[in-house]
């Protein structure tokens, strides 16, 4: 004879997605993002290089099409 013994779990999925979005920047530099058919390496800065020592400056463009696209999808959106 087995026994079971019944616990109770909840199953939480968490979705990490990531998206490209169409800005006319990086996210954290002001390097153009259109380098479709441009040479390698001619759209680059210190900062998306990661060289040490420099800041990241996030575009706020880039935070509102991120929250707008949250939005229209409805998701949960967290806040400070
Ligand atoms: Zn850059």
């Amino acid at each position: 004879m087995t026994s079971t013994v019944a616990i109770d779990f909840e199953t939480v999925i968490g979705l990490e997605v990531h998206v490209q979005l169409m800005t006319k920047s990086k996210m954290f530099c002001g390097c153009s993002t259109e380098y479709s058919g441009a040479e390698p390496n001619t759209h680059v800065c210190p900062v998306c290089m990661g060289m040490p020592g420099v800041l990241p400056v996030i575009e706020i463009y880039s935070i509102d099409c991120s929250l707008m696209t949250g939005s229209a999808l409805n998701i949960d959106i967290q806040t400070v």
